[in-house]
């Protein structure tokens, strides 16, 4: 992805100059740097960052700036572009089925601490130094999350425990990690998850090195801003209450730290009575808008630069490609005076957005700006 910086004081203000024909996203550090010190001041432990949610270079040296040292890489790509971004960071490998070949890789790497799911892959792990960090994943029937992370990985609380018991037995030094589902909007799967973790270790007669409350943290996708602090207090409370001896907490955001930090301009091809045709789609920037509904937070912007008005109203949204499949699944409300050749500006779309740009037909956002204003 090319990358360009601009001095213009905001993305309409770049939008009216270049009027670009492709999707392109505004890379805005200064609210990287906001968010990320909402997490730090915030947070009762570690604050790492899940890589997979966006890896774009400028995301890591912008957390990286604003004092984010410790990560969770899934893949030894992810390692090593972690490493290239900050040499000395702390790795946690949190993907719990590993070939042999990664097992090396994560070891070549100096990951610190590892997750495990299941007792095979568990005894993979043998190899590795005595003392290294192994944090058993739990899984839960959960509700609250727009879609359940324990439909892959964790295990359920008795062989939860029993992992805890083994990873003792092998010499190695016990946590307990889960995730309770991406875009989690209220404390409450939090608040199950640490009770959950807490009588599992005392069932296990082990004391916890560590807590790893996940990700899942929520972004504003336009149902007002999300409470953040409450979903810390909780975290802190439930943890103070439910152990003997609270371990020390990690979290690990992907979306909650990078989703502020872009956003993403689309121009309108054409315009229909009941839709609108866009240069981007879900095989591009929306690709998650399939599972989370459409984003909310959007003004339309004429070529001129201005908005947009109207009444809103909800039109089918086509993406650019000849597949049709390549259209969003709800009506996206947009003004009633929408025109071709407008620029869509959508907010809050860090996440999950241009990780998962395929280029598929030859579309594709193949750009960052980067603001040097807040925007
Ligand atoms: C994807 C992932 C995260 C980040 O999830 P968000 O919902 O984006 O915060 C954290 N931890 C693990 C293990 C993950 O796989």
């Amino acid at each position: 992805m090319g990358i360009e910086q601009t001095l213009l004081p905001s993305p309409e203000a770049w939008l009216s100059r270049r009027r670009p024909d492709d999707p392109v996203f505004f890379f805005c550090p200064v609210r990287l740097a906001q968010v990320t010190e909402r997490f730090r001041r915030g947070f009762p432990g570690l604050v790492t960052y899940a890589v997979k949610a966006n890896p774009a270079p400028e995301m890591l040296d912008g957390l990286v700036a604003a004092g984010i040292r410790a990560f969770d890489v899934a893949s030894p790509a992810e390692m090593a572009l972690v490493r290239a971004h900050c040499p000395d960071a702390v790795l946690h490998y949190h993907n719990p089925v590993r070939s042999e070949a990664e097992i090396d890789a994560g070891l070549a790497h100096g990951c610190v601490s590892w997750s495990v799911d299941r007792m095979r892959e568990l005894e993979k792990l043998s190899r590795l130094p005595k003392g290294t960090e192994i944090a058993v994943r739990l899984k839960l029937p959960v509700t609250g999350a727009a879609y359940d992370f324990g439909a892959k990985f964790g295990a359920e609380p008795r062989l939860a425990q029993e992992l805890l018991e083994r990873v003792v037995e092998m010499g190695f030094v016990p946590s307990l990690t889960f995730h309770p589902g991406t875009q989690c909007r209220t404390p409450e799967p939090w608040a199950r998850y640490i009770q959950a973790a807490a009588e599992i270790a005392r069932a296990a007669g082990v004391t916890l090195h560590r807590l790893n409350v996940g990700g899942g943290f929520p972004s504003d996708r336009g149902e007002g801003h999300p409470d953040l602090d409450a979903i810390f207090r909780t975290i802190a409370e439930t943890t103070r209450a439910a152990f003997d001896v609270p371990p020390r907490l990690v979290c690990e955001p992907g979306r909650g730290l990078c989703a502020e930090a872009f956003l993403l301009a689309l121009r309108v091809k054409a315009v229909e009575d009941a839709a609108v045709f866009l240069n981007d789609g879900i095989y591009g920037g929306m690709a998650e808008w399939r599972d989370l509904g459409p984003m909310g937070r959007l003004r339309v912007v004429t070529p001129e630069g201005l908005p947009r008005g109207g009444a809103f109203r909800g039109r089918i949204v086509f993406g650019p490609t000849c597949d049709s499949l390549d259209r969003l699944p709800d009506p996206v409300a947009l003004p009633e005076g929408i025109r071709e050749d407008d620029f869509i500006v959508f907010e809050g779309m860090g996440a999950y957005s241009r990780a998962l740009v395929t280029g598929f037909n030859g579309y594709g956002a193949r750009r960052i700006i980067r603001m040097t204003t807040a925007c």
